[in-house]
């Protein structure tokens, strides 16, 4: 008997099959040969057979695959706004706008258009920062891990920096703040207890070698019952006395007081300002709806050390980042248009009736397989902890599907969609779903639920 790998067909042959060599239209030759001598192997692995859906249609398959952007955009249908996983915060229009107009051509990046010489990239967003906040200066950088980083090395290479026991924390993706601290060239100096720091604490541990008093927002979890610990203001000053520096590092760059919206407790960046410490690190994509950046704000010394800090140039931000976060930041000056404009913004503050209206639109188009259900959304992005958002979420049944395979189906959907499991069910939050999704989620459920 003739062993059937035998029998397997040549590469140039699969090649000029008509439904094949049409693909060559549409992709690039390395890609169709690759995919072809992939499909040989697999049907070579299986003892010769020959693919189950023919040899076009399996090399179809694989070339789409291997064509598709690994980089994929994806709905959010979790309620979880700032959802680090998924990208954090989808931009204001300007914003994007912005980023297409400068990444088609030259830009002005470092180029001062009226002397006609080289300026500074750090133009750009520093002077509408300095407005918005009233900070002296701003500086803006990769990422919020790299402000704070940026900012000890600045601030207290070589030195020591003060800080509670109960702000040593981790914020995800390995990001603790001794670690940080031990890379920015700055001796960690621990005081207090996990549940209580005091003033008199940080007093206590002040010596010659102290550089910076150093406050961590406790951005993604709470510490309840017998606590304490030194408000900002209290630190500044006793920096000041010190002729030490203080630094906040606020995680989140809340602009705008959410308060009416229910969302009280994380500290805007004003609050933080207000205690006139001397640098405030947070975040551009987190509460503050732009691109992920990282802002430094405060006194001209302390920017300006940062300025000069050899880990500026390894942690600057690039064109695209400075021309969404300028466009974000300029909406805010009608902080009604950044509520309205600035979609993590929307989100956070859209009302439950206006959230139901669109589980109700996407339900009727789904049919009876979907219902509504009282629900919770998220802030997500290690803001607001503890802040449940109420909200109305479409909840599905499958005849046939587990709620684990029903949510598999969904995300292999063409623009894959991410769902949250409660009770057993897939449910579907209107809130982080763009309101321009809504046709295609339904769409995409029903494609779902029926196979
Ligand atoms: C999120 C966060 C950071 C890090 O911000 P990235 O933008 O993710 O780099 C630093 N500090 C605090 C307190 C945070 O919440």
């Amino acid at each position: 008997m003739t062993d059937p790998r035998r029998r397997l067909p040549a590469v140039d042959v699969l090649l000029a099959e008509p439904a094949i060599a049409a693909l060559a239209a549409a992709h690039p030759r390395s890609l169709l040969v690759r995919a072809v001598r992939e499909t040989l192997d697999v049907a070579r692995a299986n003892g010769g057979e020959p693919p189950a859906e023919g040899w076009a249609a399996a090399v179809h398959e694989r070339v789409a695959r291997a064509a598709a952007p690994s980089l994929a955009p994806v709905i959010n249908a979790t309620g979880v706004v700032l959802h680090t996983n998924l990208g954090r915060a989808p931009l204001a229009r300007p914003a994007i706008d912005a980023m297409a107009r400068v990444a088609a051509g030259y830009s002005a990046l470092e180029y001062d258009l009226g002397r006609g010489a080289r300026g500074s990239r750090h133009a750009h967003c520093r002077d509408l920062l300095v407005e918005l906040t009233g900070a002296a200066d701003a500086l803006v950088v990769n990422n919020a891990a790299a402000a704070l980083l940026l900012a000890l090395s600045a601030l207290a290479r070589d030195g020591e920096a003060i800080v509670s026991r109960g702000e040593l924390i981790e914020i995800g993706g390995s990001f603790r703040i001794p670690d940080i601290l031990a890379r920015s060239g700055a001796r960690l100096v621990e005081v207090g207890t996990t549940n209580r720091t005091h003033l008199r604490d940080y007093a206590g541990a002040v010596t010659h070698q102290t550089r910076v008093l150093l406050k961590v927002h406790r951005s993604n979890f709470q510490v309840t019952g017998f606590t304490a610990d030194a408000p900002a203001a209290e630190l500044a000053q006793l920096a000041r006395a010190s002729g030490a520096a203080s630094l906040y590092d606020l995680g989140s760059g809340l602009l705008l007081d959410l308060s009416p919206w229910g969302l009280a407790g994380e500290p805007t960046v004003h609050e933080a300002l207000a205690s006139q410490v001397d640098l405030v690190a947070c975040s551009g994509d987190k509460l503050l709806g732009g691109p992920q950046a990282g802002i430094l704000l405060g006194s001209e010394a302390a920017v300006q050390a940062c300025h000069k800090d050899p880990l500026a140039r390894a942690v600057r931000s690039d064109k695209f980042t400075l021309a969404a976060l300028e466009a974000t930041l300029a909406l805010y000056r009608d902080p009604e248009a950044a509520r309205r404009e600035i979609p993590v913004l929307r989100m956070l503050t859209e009302d439950v009736e206006s959230i139901r209206r669109r589980g109700e639109a996407l339900t009727k188009d789904v049919g009876k397989k979907a219902k509504l259900i009282d629900g919770e959304s998220e802030v997500g992005g290690g803001s607001f902890p503890g802040a449940k958002l109420k909200t109305v979420l479409v909840q599905l049944t499958a005849d046939r599907l587990t709620a684990d395979g029903l949510a598999g189906r969904l995300r292999e959907a063409e623009l894959p969609i991410i769902a949250r499991i409660h009770d057993g069910h897939v449910v579907l939050d209107p809130r982080t779903i763009l309101p321009e999704q809504t046709a295609t989620v339904a769409r995409a459920v029903r494609a779902a639920l029926d196979a």
